[in-house]
């Protein structure tokens, strides 16, 4: 199929075990974790492409530069992407491994250090253009014959739940007029997610008072394949190394959003100067930027992440600040959570749709979710003042950790998605896990 054909969707009322609504980095992992199976699964979203043309595109683009949406995947992450066969085409493509880690507080003393070696790993994680992730999964998507990519398309009305003795379902409307059952619907659009909110799912959010302002520089010393983190009064500043020539790092620099206004107005010079500043001139000066995008930032977290015949995955169920750089981390691990328990209750005859079956999914992803959200609001909250004793106390905290072996131990584990409930496609060769 060229990239301009849209596949006809046939009969008013073409039955799917699974429509998937977003074909994003969480959508596309959970449509590849039911490849195979026994599932008739849809994947529905407005990029209208195949794989080969999404990897050629990927790669004109890769000789222009670097994508500014860049994300840190962790270990659990890298292992699902290679159980799900996505990691090769990713690899092929470009992916950084880092190192080590260096966070420091500049108001104060306090810096702490984490390195691969110390945790018995090959590498803390890699920093990937967010198109090379989804490249590498829309590659090993097209390997399963029960999927199917409707592109150019996204979702105009969902019905309420429709039940049959065991079996319910829900229909949807696409924008072309077709219409679809699907005895589960997973809202896997996003942060603003239609889906969720045709469906009606409460939400809570949070405005973090934050922008974040994204681009890719060059500076005037290596990076050393380390993630660097500063926290200023007015937020954190990570610089994270990319693949090339060892000297681009990707920004993503959290503050106030008169702050934030103030830096994209600047010109290129400016803005170098100012960052150059923020950042201690660590990696010496910056000698090139690329153009600048800012995002507000939000929490969101939806009341719950089920209902008859649907499901919420990724950022429609959840979005985090980015200073822990797990919001695509903790989708990929709610994608391959929900596959785990659909395959389940597949293998079981189970009605796909049936809220009990799906509130396993729940269980195991909303308290890991809010765990690492009450931890990045902590941070927030405690970056965002000022008071004396709050220096004092973020000090000596980030001391303790640093002198702590366990405590550090246990925090990096589980930022690196080691710990926790894991689920099968999560989960390493034993002789890969570090704990030998
Ligand atoms: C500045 C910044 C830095 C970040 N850095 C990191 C990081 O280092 N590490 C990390 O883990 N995370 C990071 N994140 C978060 C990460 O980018 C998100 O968590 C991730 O992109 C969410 O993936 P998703 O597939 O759930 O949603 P999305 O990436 O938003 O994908 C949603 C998909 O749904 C499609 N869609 C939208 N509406 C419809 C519709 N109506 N019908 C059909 N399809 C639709 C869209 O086209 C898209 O393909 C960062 C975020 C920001 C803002």
């Amino acid at each position: 199929m060229s990239e301009n054909d849209v596949a006809p969707v046939t009969g008013l009322e073409r039955e799917v075990d699974v429509a998937i609504v977003g074909g994003g980095m969480v959508g596309q992992a959970l449509a590849c974790g039911l490849g195979s199976s026994a599932l008739s699964v849809v994947v529905i979203d407005p990029m209208q492409t195949d794989a080969a043309g999404r990897l050629a595109r990927v790669k004109a683009e890769a000789e222009k530069g670097f994508d500014p949406r860049v994300s840190a995947l962790s270990l659990a992450s890298e292992q699902i992407l290679r159980s799900l066969d996505a990691w090769p085409t990713m690899a092929q493509l470009r992916v950084e491994p880092y190192q080590r880690m260096r966070v420091w507080d500049g108001e104060g003393t306090a810096e702490i250090g984490f390195s691969a070696a110390e945790q018995h790993q090959a590498h803390l994680g890699h920093l990937v253009e967010n198109r090379v992730t989804l490249a590498g999964l829309q590659q090993a998507l097209e390997q399963h014959d029960n999927i199917e990519w409707l592109g150019g398309r996204t979702i105009a009305t969902l019905s309420e739940p429709d039940t049959d003795g065991l079996e319910s379902w829900r229909i949807l409307t696409l924008d072309d007029g077709s219409r679809l059952k699907a005895r589960l619907v997973v809202a896997a659009d996003g942060a603003r997610s239609a889906t969720r909110h045709l469906a009606g799912m409460p939400l809570s959010e949070w405005d973090y008072q934050h922008h974040a302002i994204v681009t890719t520089i060059t500076t005037e010393q290596p990076h050393q394949q380390t993630a660097w983190q500063r926290f200023t009064e007015d937020g954190p500043l990570a610089l994270l190394p990319l693949a090339g020539n060892g000297h681009q790092l990707s920004i993503v620099w959290s503050t106030s959003p008169n702050h934030a206004d103030e830096l994209m107005a600047m010109d290129d010079a400016a803005f170098s100067e100012a960052l150059g500043q923020a950042f201690e001139f660590r990696l010496g000066r910056i000698t090139e930027v690329d153009p600048r995008f800012k995002f507000p930032l939000t929490q969101r977290h939806a009341k719950d992440y089920v209902a008859p015949s649907l499901a919420l995955v990724g950022d429609a169920a959840h979005t985090i600040h980015p200073l822990a750089g797990q919001g695509v981390n903790l989708g990929l691990l709610d994608a391959a959570t929900l596959a785990e328990e659909l395959l389940a209750s597949s293998e079981l005859g189970l009605p796909l749709g049936e809220l009990q079956r799906l509130r396993r999914y729940q269980r195991r992803r909303q308290g890991e979710n809010l765990q690492m959200m009450a931890t990045m609001a902590a941070f927030r909250h405690l970056y965002g003042e000022v008071p004396p004793v709050v220096h004092w106390l973020r000090n000596v905290g980030m001391k303790q950790v640093a002198a702590t072996g366990p405590l550090k131990r246990l925090l990096v584990r589980h930022a690196l998605g080691l710990e926790g409930d894991l689920p099968q496609l999560a989960q390493r060769p034993l002789e890969q896990t570090g704990l030998g």
